[in-house]
């Protein structure tokens, strides 16, 4: 399933409604297209010990459903991702990051480096923000950083 204008917003709020379900999620993207360990290559596998994650029956290899997607090391709750990437996804301009940061109430700081993340994924994977080779291994939401001062750039919407 494609994060897209296809998929609608109840659709998605149904499938990202608790973590449990933002995992599962995670977990039908990576492997929509069957397993095979990253590490080995074989195709078999076991249940993991994290929420949905497979682990390679022949090396052991416990590969969590965020590894490699956009999620892995965020700062914040996964779903709280989920909902800004869903925004920021079917956005025409993809959303605006005061607008992302009043709505999700997180710092603007964080919501712009969140956009920039989910849109060069967008770019380098052919709008597949959730495809398992866009690594965003460094991404962390996080830093505090000072507010820019003066003039209001909130816009009404
Ligand atoms: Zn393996």
């Amino acid at each position: 399933m494609k994060i897209s204008k296809e998929l609608d917003r109840q659709t998605f709020k149904d499938k990202s409604q608790t973590q449990e379900d933002c995992h599962r999620f995670l977990a039908e993207l990576k492997w929509s297209s069957g397993y095979s360990c990253n590490r080995c290559n074989p195709e078999k596998y076991i249940k993991g010990k994290q929420p949905f994650s497979k682990r390679c029956s022949k090396c052991g290899f416990d590969e969590s459903t965020s590894s490699g997607t956009l999620s892995h090391k965020l700062k914040f709750g996964i779903d709280k991702a989920f909902e800004m990437l869903y925004e920021i996804t079917i956005s025409k301009k993809g959303a605006n990051s005061i607008w992302l940061a009043e709505h999700f109430n997180v710092n603007q700081t964080k919501a712009w480096g969140f956009r920039q993340k989910v849109q060069l994924a967008m770019q380098s994977s052919d709008q597949f923000p959730l495809e398992r080779d866009v690594h965003v291994d460094e991404f962390e939401i996080g830093t505090p950083q000072k507010r820019e001062q003066g003039r209001s750039k909130v816009k009404k919407r």
